[in-house]
């Protein structure tokens, strides 16, 4: 295999994000050793908050433009602020990020076989040049690679009646009553199924990085690209096993001989 190290940067907002588990998963499934580091995010220079700050993105129906930020976005950011369960998330050019992370990392480390997984609450996403705007997405790069933890929750889509019932809800019903009513079809911050969850989309970032090709077109393998939740459930928790293609593909790689 290309890689003979994993690093790990911890998010620690995450009640259910256990590095110590994906750890023992990361060397069960491929053999590799991970360091554990804390939250990237935790000890920049004034200089690199800005940088991070000036990633987030303003207008979700344009390309990327650099947004320059003002004392108190940088503030924000240096604070390490939170803000997952805000009602308007912001959003971050995940591609844009995953640059000023490559110049945060260690020059020494900063090598083919080492790759590194970025683990943040904050929201990252992609322009998309089909429909011309913004998306969330769950986890970008390759090396650095950032999995957002609020991407994991809010980017999969929840079931079209939950959408419908918010817009049509005229009635005194609340978000929150809605929310109760959906329950357990969408995924909730500190959610029982998240480990399981957050170890199918690290099979897909790391399966990237090493064969350059990712998701399975079969919803039963955990290489699934889930657009809706309830695919989600279906590929990484009723059955959390890859389909027999990639099964040979991940032995393969195991042994070297891919
Ligand atoms: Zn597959």
């Amino acid at each position: 295999m290309k890689i003979s190290k994993i690093i790990l940067y911890n998010e620690p907002t995450v009640s259910k994000l256990n590095l110590k588990n994906i750890q023992k998963f990361i060397l069960q499934t491929f053999g590799i050793n991970c360091d554990i580091r804390e939250n990237i995010f935790k000890k920049l220079n004034e200089k690199e908050y800005e940088k991070i700050s000036n990633t987030r993105v303003f207008d979700l129906k344009k390309p990327f433009q650099k947004h320059t930020s003002s004392i108190t976005e940088i503030s924000i950011e240096s604070q390490n602020t939170d803000m997952s369960r805000e009602k308007e998330i912001p959003i971050y050019d995940g591609i844009e990020m995953s640059k000023v992370i490559e110049e945060i990392i260690p020059h020494q480390e900063n090598i083919e076989n080492i790759l590194h997984i970025v683990f943040t609450n904050k929201l990252t996403g992609t322009f998309d040049l089909d429909d011309y705007r913004y998306h969330a997405r769950v986890w970008v790069g390759s090396n650095p690679i950032i999995i957002s933890t609020t991407g994991i929750i809010e980017a999969p889509a929840k079931p079209k009646q939950y959408y419908i019932d918010l817009m049509t809800n005229f009635s005194n019903e609340s978000e929150e009553t809605i929310r109760q009513k959906y329950k357990g079809e969408f995924l909730e911050h500190d959610d029982p199924r998240l480990p399981e969850i957050i170890e199918g989309y690290l099979l897909q970032s790391i399966m990237y990085y090493e064969t350059g090709d990712v998701f399975c077109k079969d919803v039963q393998c955990r290489l699934f690209n889930a657009h809706w939740q309830k695919d989600l459930f279906i590929s990484q928790i009723k059955n959390p096993s890859l389909c027999n293609q990639h099964t040979k593909i991940l032995t393969k790689m195991k042994n070297n001989e891919g």
